[in-house]
C-alpha cells in the first residue's frame, strides 16, 4: 500500500487515516476497540479535534502501548493565545502524551477569521511557540473554504492544508491541491463522503484516492465499517471504471441542486444565517450526533435561520443555483419534526 510524504512535515504516512469524529457517537468500549483494529490493520495517521468532544480521549485510551506507530493530529477551534494554550494542553492531557504531531487551526470560516488566526499574539504565534517548546511538531489549517486555503497555502505559514474533496465537491483538484502539493504542504481530504450524502464508499474513496498526494481521512465507528473502507485503499487500484464514472454522474445529477458546496458566496446574508452550516445540519447530526446540536453556536445559528425573511439576496451569488430559503425551511423542518415527533405535543 502507498505511503506518501506529507509536505514538509517530512512524516511518512499511508494515503488512508483515521477520522475521529464518528466514535464520539459509540460506547467508549466500542470506540477505544476501533480505533486499536484500525491500528492493527495498518493505520499510522490518526485525527481528531478538541472539538469532538470524547474523540481525544478515546483515542488517548487506544493508543496506549501504541504511540509510537501513528502520527498523531488534533486542532484547536480557538482565536485566542490564552485559548489555544488551553486548548493544547487539554488536547495533549486528553490524548495523554507529551507531543503531538500536528495540530491544526480549526475550521477557519472566512478571511476575517483568517486574519484572527494570523494576528500578532494569535493562535498562529501561541502554536510557533509551542512548536519551540515540544508539545507539537508541525501546524496546520483546515477550512471549508477554498478562498481561506488557498490564501494559507500562498503565504507559506502551515505545513499541512485540510481540505473538503469528495466528487460532489472536487473542485480543490483544480487549483488548490497541485499548488500546495507544489510547495510542499502536505494535503488532508475530509469530507470524502460530502458528509454522508454520497452512500457508496468504494466510489467516493476511489475518487478521492485517485487524486495523487492525497491523505484521506474517513471516519467510522466500528471495526466492520473500516474494514470496508480499509478494502478499497488496500486493493490499491483506483482507476474509475466506465459503470463507476455513470454511477458518480448520477449521484452529481441527484444532488446538483440540492447540496451545498460551503464555499459561502451566498454571504453576507442579510439575517446573518450561516447558510452553509444550516444545510449540512443533518450531516453534522449524522456524523457527530444529535447531542452536537446542542452547541451554543449552532443553537445561535440556527435561532437566526427562523429568521429568513425569503429577501432572496443569497440565491444569485449561489454558483449552484440553489433554492437556498427553501432548503432552509426543509432543514428546519426536518428538525423540528426530531425534536417533536408525530403525535406528541
Ligand atoms: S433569503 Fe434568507 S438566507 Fe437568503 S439572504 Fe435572505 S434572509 Fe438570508
Ligand atoms: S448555498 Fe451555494 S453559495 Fe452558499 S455555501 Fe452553499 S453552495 Fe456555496
Amino acid at each position: 500500500m502507498e505511503t506518501i510524504v506529507l509536505g514538509r512535515t517530512g512524516l511518512r504516512v499511508h494515503r488512508f487515516g483515521f477520522g475521529g469524529i464518528p466514535i464520539q457517537t459509540v460506547s467508549e468500549e466500542r470506540a477505544v476497540e476501533t480505533v486499536r483494529h484500525a491500528i492493527s490493520r495498518g493505520v499510522d495517521f490518526i485525527d481528531t479535534s478538541r472539538a469532538y468532544t470524547t474523540s481525544e480521549r478515546r483515542i488517548g485510551l487506544a493508543l496506549k502501548g501504541a504511540r509510537q506507530k501513528v502520527v498523531l493530529a488534533s486542532k484547536t477551534p480557538d482565536r485566542t493565545w490564552d485559548g489555544v494554550r488551553r486548548d493544547l494542553a487539554k488536547s495533549l492531557s486528553e490524548l495523554d502524551v507529551s507531543t503531538i504531531d500536528l495540530y491544526q487551526c480549526h475550521f477557519v470560516r472566512d478571511a476575517d477569521d483568517y486574519a484572527r488566526v494570523k494576528a500578532e499574539k494569535g493562535p498562529l504565534d501561541c502554536l510557533r511557540l509551542a512548536r519551540q517548546e515540544g508539545r507539537i511538531a508541525h501546524v496546520g489549517i483546515t477550512s471549508h473554504s477554498l478562498d481561506v486555503l488557498d490564501r494559507a497555502v500562498e503565504d507559506g505559514l502551515f505545513d499541512t492544508i485540510m481540505v473538503c474533496f469528495s466528487f460532489l465537491e472536487p473542485k480543490a483538484a483544480e487549483s488548490l491541491i497541485p499548488k500546495a502539493l507544489d510547495r510542499n504542504i502536505g494535503v488532508i481530504a475530509m469530507k470524502s463522503f460530502s458528509g454522508g450524502v454520497i452512500e457508496d464508499a468504494d466510489l467516493a474513496l476511489k475518487f478521492v484516492l485517485s487524486q495523487p498526494g492525497v491523505v484521506v481521512i474517513p471516519g467510522v465507528e466500528s471495526p466492520e465499517l473500516f474494514d470496508e473502507n480499509w478494502r478499497v485503499y488496500a486493493a490499491g487500484d483506483y482507476r474509475l471504471s466506465p459503470k463507476e464514472k455513470e454511477a458518480i454522474e448520477a449521484v452529481r445529477r441527484r444532488w446538483d441542486k440540492a447540496f451545498c458546496r460551503r464555499c459561502d458566496y451566498c454571504q453576507p446574508c442579510t439575517e446573518g444565517i450561516p447558510i452553509s452550516v444550516i444545510l449540512h445540519l443533518q450531516s453534522i447530526a449524522r456524523r457527530m450526533g444529535e447531542a452536537s446540536l446542542e452547541k451554543e453556536w449552532l443553537i445561535q445559528g440556527i435561532e437566526a435561520a427562523r429568521s429568513c425573511s425569503q429577501c432572496g439576496e443569497c440565491l444569485d451569488r449561489c454558483p449552484y443555483e440553489l433554492p437556498i430559503p427553501d432548503l432552509i425551511r426543509e432543514t428546519l423542518d426536518w428538525l423540528d419534526a426530531r425534536r417533536c415527533p408525530q403525535g406528541q405535543p
